[in-house]
């Protein structure tokens, strides 16, 4: 049974937008394709009749300052997201992200727009996007909005976007003085593969304080979503070892950890959530004292 009838290449944000309206259905985006091709192929996605690629669309591509924010298309390989010093520099949560998704083959196609269209609860590059508060540009035929990330999604590998609308890019804070972002994960030794779990924190840091603090961490239930319980044991308060405890305590009250077969248990999660969450605060900590005395625009 062949799993797609028709492969279409639109050259342009207006042909694709087109293409999704006008195909006989189902009709499904496609950019990089290694979530969706691989679940076609595994028969656990049902078979369609038209893909878009979005994956040479203009409007999709580039990763710039607009607007004074930093922009980043969806249809961005990861690969050029790792790579990119803009990305680094504003976003370095997102730039280790990017960096571990996959190996390289993975990385050179596999784009940042379908690692969060995906809705993987534990997808790296949404996770980070999310305690960095990127917000999603969305197109379709209506015309364009914005969205943050966390309201796009409604369960597992299930997002809210309509069946006309394709995400165009995010659109990120610039860095500011005392502000820094890190991101830790845990894999299975042997493959490449979703993390068993990733925390991506974001703090603003005056003096001894943290300011302002963002965490999300993935797989901590269904959607992506920040750990709010956990910025609130933080925000205000110093970087001491009762605070780290309390964080943790508040991820584990407010997560839903879960079992799953192959990869991990509800309590090893659990527990290695704490290691992780201490060290990505404690290098966005550190880098934040590091920007704090440069100034602005400084790299670390
Ligand atoms: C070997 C391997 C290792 C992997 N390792 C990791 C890993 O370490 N971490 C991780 O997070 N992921 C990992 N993945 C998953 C995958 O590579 C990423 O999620 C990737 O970023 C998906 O992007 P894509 O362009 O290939 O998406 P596609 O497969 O093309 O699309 C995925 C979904 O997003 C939709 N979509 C794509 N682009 C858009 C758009 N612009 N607008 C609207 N909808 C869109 C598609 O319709 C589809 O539903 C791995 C996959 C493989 C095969």
């Amino acid at each position: 049974m062949k799993i797609w009838t028709n492969y279409l290449t639109p050259s342009s944000l207006s042909d694709a937008l087109r293409a999704l309206r006008e195909s006989p259905a189902p009709v499904r985006v496609v950019a990089g394709g290694t979530d969706l091709l691989l679940e076609l192929q595994q028969g656990k996605h049902a078979p369609v009749h038209t893909l878009v690629d979005v994956s040479a669309i203009p409007e999709m591509r580039g990763i710039e300052i607009r607007d004074g924010h930093l922009f980043i298309g969806a249809a961005e390989p990861v690969s050029r997201v790792a790579a990119s010093p803009l990305v680094h520099e504003h976003a370095q949560a997102l730039s280790e992200a990017a960096s571990l998704i996959g190996g390289p083959q993975v990385r050179n196609v596999a784009t940042l727009g379908g690692n969060v269209a995906h809705a993987l609860p534990a997808a790296d590059g949404a996770i980070a996007l999310t305690a960095l508060d990127a917000v999603a540009e969305i197109a379709s035929p209506a015309g364009t909005r914005r969205a943050p990330l966390p309201s796009l999604y409604r369960g597992v590998t299930q997002n809210t976007l309509a069946a006309d609308e394709v995400l165009l890019g995010f659109s990120l804070p610039l860095k500011g003085p005392g502000e820094a972002s890190a991101f830790r994960r845990v894999m299975r030794p042997q493959g490449v593969a979703v993390a068993i779990l990733n925390v991506a924190v974001w703090l603003r840091r005056e003096g001894e304080r943290i300011a302002d603090v963002r965490i999300a961490i993935g797989p901590s239930g269904p959607v992506i979503r920040r750990m709010t319980e956990a910025e609130d044991a933080l925000r205000g308060q110093m970087l001491t070892e009762e605070n780290l405890r309390r964080a943790h305590e508040a991820v584990l009250e407010q997560a839903r950890f879960r079992t799953s077969r192959h990869r991990a248990t509800k309590e090893y999660r659990q527990r290695v959530v704490g290691v992780l969450l201490r060290e990505a605060l404690t290098a966005a900590w550190e880098r934040g004292t590091v920007n704090s005395e440069q100034g602005l625009g400084s790299r670390d």
